[in-house]
C-alpha cells in the first residue's frame, strides 16, 4: 500500500470528456499507474460535456461551413475540414476499440448515425455551397457528399426545412449520410466507469483549489472534499503528472500553477441557449443535423443548426445555439469568474480583444436582448412551420473562448482549443471549446506526446493498434486488434 505522501502517478482535474478520454488512454497504456479523477460536482459530465449542454455533433466537417472558408479568389480552402475529419476518425477508432473490448457500450449506447446537412438560403450562399461541394467531393474523405438546389430533393432529405416555405426562395443543401450524433455525457460516464474498473480512483464533490510544484518536480494539490453536510474538508495529494481538464475552470487553475506557459492567457465567456422539442411527430420528421450559415459578426460556434438528438436513449430535436453573455466560466460557476481571471499578464490581450471585436460585441448585444419572438423567427428561417407551443428553452453549457497574447495586435480571440503544457511535461491544461468533445482523442494524444516524450516509442505501437489511422499510416499488420483486445482483457 502506498504511503500517504507518496505521489500518485496522474491526477485528472474535472470529470468531463477530456479527463475521461485521458483516463481511458492512460489506464490502457500503463495499467499499473495510480490514477485519480477529481470532480467538483456530485456527478460526472455536468458542465459542457453534458448531452443537453452541447449540440452532440460528431464534428467531422461534413456540415460546418466555418471549416471551409472561401479564399479571396473564390476557391474553397478545405484543409481545416480534412484535419477535423481525420481527428474525429481517431475518436471513432478509439471508441470502436473500447467497445470491441467490452469496455464501452456498443450499438446505440452513445453514438447515433445521423446524416449531416448544410442548408443555405439566397443565390450567393447557394453558389458558395455548390463550390464548396465541388471542392470537397474530390477528396476521398468527403466523396459521399451530395448537393441539391431542388426543393423536392431537400424536402426528401429533411422535410421540416421545406414545409410552409415560400416556393420562390432560392435554397441549397448538401448531405452526407455518414454523420453522427454523440451523447458525450453517456460516453464520459462509460469511459470513467471503465477506468475505475481498471484501478483509477474517482472522487466526486472533490474540488482542486490550489496546486504548487515541489522541489522534486511533483505537484502538491489541495483538494476540498465537499461531501460532509455542506462543510468541506481539505486534504493534499501529491502527483507526478496533473491534467487540468476543468473546462471553464482550467484557466484559473493554470494561472494558480504559476507555470510561465500559462501567462498571457485570458478567457472570454459566451453562454448559450437551445430550443428543444420532444414532440414525437416533429422528432420523427427530422432525422438529420442541419447546419446553416453564421450571421455577420457571429462567432463560428454560434452557427444555427437543427439537430436530431439521441440523449440517454430518448429522441429529441434541438435548435440553436442562441448566444448570450455571462461573466461565469462554468455553468455552475461564479459571477466573479471573469474578474478573478484578470492578471497583470493578460490585461493587455484582454483589452485588445475587447476593442478589436466590436462585431462580436454587437452580435452578442443583439442575442442577449432577443426575446421569444426573435428566437422563433430564427427557428422559422430553418423550419417555417415551427410553433412555439412545441419548443422549450434550455440553457446550454458555458464556453470560455481563449484570449492569447499577440505581438502585433496585443491580443487575439481564438475559437479553437489550446493545450497548455509546462516545459518539464509535468502539468497540462486545456483551454477553449471547439471543435471540442469530438476531437478529444486527438487532443489527448497530443498531450501524451508533449508530456511523455520518453514513453512515445513504447506507447506508439499500442496506440496505433487501437487507432489504425494514427500517424496517417496504414494498419500495422504485425499488431492485430484481437491480440490487443486479449491483452487488455488480461490486464484487468
Ligand atoms: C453550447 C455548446 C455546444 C457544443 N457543441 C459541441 C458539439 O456539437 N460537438 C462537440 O464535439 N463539442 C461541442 N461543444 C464543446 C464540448 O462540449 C466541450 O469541448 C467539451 O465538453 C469540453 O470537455 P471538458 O472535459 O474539457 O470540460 P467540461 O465538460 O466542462 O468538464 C470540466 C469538468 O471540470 C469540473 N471542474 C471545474 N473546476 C474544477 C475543480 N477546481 N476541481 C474539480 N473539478 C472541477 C467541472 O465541474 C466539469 O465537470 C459544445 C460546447 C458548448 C458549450
Amino acid at each position: 500500500m502506498a504511503l500517504p505522501d507518496q505521489p500518485v502517478d496522474v491526477v485528472l482535474v474535472g470529470g468531463g470528456i477530456m479527463s475521461a478520454t485521458l483516463a481511458a488512454l492512460i489506464t490502457t497504456l500503463e495499467p499499473t499507474w495510480r490514477v485519480e479523477i477529481h470532480e467538483v460536482r456530485p456527478a460526472l459530465a455536468q458542465e459542457s460535456t453534458n448531452a443537453w449542454n452541447n449540440a452532440g455533433t460528431g464534428h467531422a466537417a461534413l456540415c460546418e461551413l466555418n471549416y471551409t472558408p472561401e479564399k479571396p479568389d473564390g476557391s474553397i480552402d478545405i484543409s481545416k475540414a480534412v484535419t477535423i475529419n481525420e481527428q474525429f476518425e481517431l475518436s471513432r477508432e478509439l471508441w470502436n476499440h473500447l467497445a470491441t473490448a467490452n469496455r464501452l457500450p456498443g450499438g446505440e449506447g452513445f453514438l447515433s448515425s445521423t446524416p449531416h446537412m448544410t442548408f443555405v438560403r439566397g443565390a450567393a450562399n447557394a453558389d458558395y455551397l455548390r463550390r464548396r461541394y465541388e471542392t470537397l467531393r474530390t477528396h476521398p474523405l468527403f466523396d459521399d457528399i451530395e448537393f441539391s438546389t431542388d426543393p423536392a430533393q431537400i424536402a426528401q432529405w429533411a422535410p421540416l426545412l421545406m414545409v410552409d416555405r415560400d416556393g420562390d426562395e432560392v435554397v441549397a443543401a448538401t448531405r452526407s449520410a455518414v454523420g453522427t450524433d454523440v451523447d458525450f455525457g453517456r460516453l464520459t460516464n462509460a469511459m470513467v466507469t471503465d477506468a475505475v474498473a481498471r484501478g483509477a480512483r474517482l472522487h466526486l464533490e472533490s474540488e482542486v483549489t490550489r496546486l504548487s510544484q515541489r522541489r522534486d518536480g511533483t505537484w502538491r494539490l489541495r483538494i476540498k472534499d465537499r461531501r460532509w453536510n455542506g462543510h468541506s474538508r481539505s486534504r493534499k495529494v501529491n502527483a507526478r503528472f496533473v491534467f487540468i481538464g476543468a473546462g471553464g475552470g482550467a484557466l484559473r487553475l493554470l494561472q494558480r500553477s504559476g507555470i510561465p506557459e500559462a501567462k498571457g492567457f485570458g478567457g472570454f465567456p459566451i453562454s448559450g441557449q437551445f430550443l428543444r422539442t420532444t414532440n414525437p411527430s416533429i422528432v420523427a420528421a427530422h432525422q438529420a443535423k442541419v447546419y446553416g450559415k453564421a450571421e455577420v459578426g457571429a462567432p463560428p460556434m454560434s452557427v444555427p443548426h437543427l439537430d436530431a438528438r439521441v440523449v440517454d436513449g430518448g429522441s429529441a430535436l434541438m435548435f440553436g445555439p442562441y448566444a448570450g453573455w455571462s461573466m461565469k466560466f462554468l455553468k455552475n460557476g461564479s459571477w466573479t469568474d471573469l474578474l478573478r481571471s484578470v492578471r497583470p499578464g493578460n490585461i493587455v490581450p484582454m483589452l485588445a480583444v475587447g476593442l478589436k471585436n466590436l462585431d462580436l460585441v454587437k452580435y452578442l448585444v443583439g442575442e442577449v436582448t432577443a426575446n421569444d419572438a426573435d428566437r422563433l423567427r430564427t427557428l422559422r428561417a430553418f423550419m417555417p412551420s415551427a410553433h412555439p407551443r412545441d419548443w422549450e428553452l434550455i440553457t446550454a453549457g458555458q464556453r470560455v473562448q481563449v484570449i492569447k497574447k499577440d505581438k502585433k495586435k496585443g491580443g487575439v480571440l481564438e475559437f479553437g482549443t489550446e493545450l497548455v503544457t509546462s516545459a518539464d511535461g509535468s502539468i497540462a491544461g486545456l483551454l477553449g471549446a471547439s471543435p471540442g468533445a469530438s476531437t478529444a482523442v486527438a487532443t489527448m494524444l497530443d498531450l501524451l506526446e508533449r508530456c511523455f516524450p520518453d514513453r512515445s516509442s513504447t506507447w506508439h505501437p499500442r496506440l496505433r493498434a487501437m487507432m489504425p489511422s494514427l500517424g496517417g499510416g496504414e494498419w500495422d499488420e504485425s499488431f492485430e486488434l484481437d491480440q490487443l483486445v486479449d491483452e487488455v482483457r488480461s490486464d484487468r
